[in-house]
Formats: structure tokens, C-alpha cells, sequence
């Protein structure tokens, strides 16, 4: 799949970058940057949501990745000077591999000591670039204050029947906040609250334990058959100009307003909850 394709085609979904956007990205980029050496970095402009940290040209610049990893929607690049550089991807960010030129929303660029180029492009500047002390990660504010990881054994039916107890809250409105999973956003909440047959209006502290019992694996499958979903289009960024970040997905209610549900004769409805769309189908999902 080439860029061009990448924003072209048909019923592709151009939604912000949620967590197995950001998993494919970073097991794509490990394959060019896991032991890598990082002979020349370069930022082409001095901000992208906040200011590139002043020392992150010196601290990289030489410095060897000693590996990588995801906290919720951010992506870790660790380094062999005690340092992490974390990147978050906004809503219009990714990765260009190998781009045969700079664009001029390439705004960093990671050259390898095996000869790659790396460019993180984000044409609406809402991601942001950190440098953390690797071993102090999760104290950066940022971590400090998030849930359990979605896909870690943390996210249990307990954990959540603690979190919501009493909480009248939207149950959908509590899976957005991060305190209580991290990670989580508007497209897989309502994907795996539609798979739980959970009415997303319903009070948070009013859903049944069997309820969360059947929520907690519903997250866990979706998030992971999107992140299966977008590994398989990972030799696709081994071409000149492949891109990380995108690739396509289908979904059983996230923007299917007024088609037919896939599992009863009902209709996705779409309601709005938190300023934000909520698409469910009132059949299934009680
Ligand atoms: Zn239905």
C-alpha cells in the first residue's frame, strides 16, 4: 500500500489515532529502529502541540535504541543514555518511512546508522514530542494518573465494578476517562460496548457484574483484532514512502448511523454524550 492509497480509498476511516494505531505504529518503527543507532536527528520546525524538548537533538544524536513500547495512546522510544522519547501522535500525526523527500509537515527526522529515515509527520501539529528520565516514566505526569493498561491483566470485572461504584455517570463516559483505563477512545468504547450488549447510557454504577464481566474480555478482543488488523498491513511500510499510524478497519457500529445492526433486525442509532457521537444499536445493547 502506498501513501497515496493509505488516504484514498473508499470507506477508509480517517479517524484520529486511538491505541492499536499507535501499537502498529510502534511495532512498525522497531523493525527499523530496535538496536539502531541514531546518526542524525533533525527537528525541521521548533513545536508541535508544545516545544520540542531544547535538548533532544543532543540527547538522541548517537544515542542507541534499546527498545520500544505504548503507555495508552503514546509511543516509547527508549534510549541507551537513561532516556525515553515519547511521542504522541495528535490527531493527524504518523510516521513516514524512508520518504523518498521531506514534506514540509515532517517536522522530525530519525536517521539510522543502517541507513533509514524516519520522518514524523503531522500536518495539524496536535501531537507532542517528550523527553523523559527512562526509569522515572511513570511518575511523567502525563502516566502518573492513568488506569491499567486495556490489554494488561489489571483491567479486570473488579477494577471496573470499583471504579463506577455509585457513579451515575454514562457508563460510555467513563471508559473515555483514562484514570480508569488508559488508552481507551470514542471508536473502541462504543466497538466494545456494542460486543458487551451495554447500553451506553446506562449509569456506570447500575451495570450488573455479569455486565462487566462480559465487558472487560469485549475490550480486550476488539482493541486486539484492530491491533491483528493493522499488523497485517505492516510489511506494506517496508516500501519507499509507507506510512504508519492508518490503516483499515471495519466496525460494527462506530459510524453506521441508520444501518442495519449485524446481529439483530435493529438500527445503529447514533446519540451524542459528552459532546461527543455515541453510535449503539438500542436492540442489542440494554
Ligand atoms: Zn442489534
Amino acid at each position: 500500500m502506498r501513501s497515496g492509497d493509505i488516504a484514498g480509498a473508499g470507506r477508509y476511516r480517517t479517524a484520529m489515532p486511538e491505541l492499536p494505531e499507535v501499537e502498529t505504529t510502534v511495532r512498525g518503527l522497531a523493525r527499523f529502529l530496535d538496536g539502531e543507532t541514531l546518526a542524525r536527528v533533525t527537528t525541521r520546525r521548533g513545536d508541535l502541540r508544545r516545544p520540542f524538548p531544547p535538548d533532544l537533538v543532543q540527547v538522541l544524536t548517537g544515542a542507541r535504541v534499546t527498545g520500544m513500547g505504548r503507555r495508552a495512546k503514546y509511543g516509547l522510544i527508549h534510549v541507551d543514555r537513561g532516556q525515553t522519547m515519547v511521542f504522541h501522535l495528535g490527531m493527524s500525526g504518523r510516521w513516514r518511512i524512508d520518504p523518498e523527500e521531506l514534506e514540509k509537515h515532517d517536522h522530525l527526522v530519525l536517521e539510522t546508522g543502517s541507513g533509514h529515515r524516519l520522518a514524523l509527520c503531522d500536518p495539524r501539529r496536535f501531537g507532542s514530542v517528550d523527553l523523559v528520565a527512562t526509569a522515572a516514566l511513570e511518575q511523567w505526569p502525563p502516566f502518573a494518573a492513568l488506569g491499567p493498561e486495556p490489554l494488561s491483566d489489571a483491567l479486570t470485572p473488579g477494577h471496573l465494578a470499583a471504579s463506577f461504584k455509585d457513579r451515575v455517570a454514562a457508563i460510555k463516559l467513563l471508559l473515555l476517562d483514562q484514570r480508569i483505563v488508559a488508552g481507551l477512545g470514542n471508536i473502541y468504547v462504543c466497538e466494545a460496548l456494542y460486543r458487551a450488549r451495554i447500553d451506553p447510557r446506562k449509569a456506570a454504577g447500575k451495570a450488573s457484574r455479569p455486565a462487566l464481566g462480559r465487558l472487560v474480555p469485549a475490550i480486550k478482543t476488539v482493541l486486539e483484532e484492530a491491533i491483528a488488523a493493522g499488523g497485517s498491513t505492516l510489511r506494506d511500510y517496508a516500501q519507499p514512502d509507507g506510512q504508519l499510524g492508518y490503516f483499515s478497519k471495519t466496525f460494527d457500529v462506530y459510524d453506521r448511523e441508520g444501518e442495519p445492526c449485524r446481529s439483530c433486525s435493529g438500527t445503529v442509532r447514533r446519540i451524542v454524550q459528552g459532546g461527543r457521537s455515541t453510535w449503539f444499536c438500542p436492540s442489542c445493547q440494554k
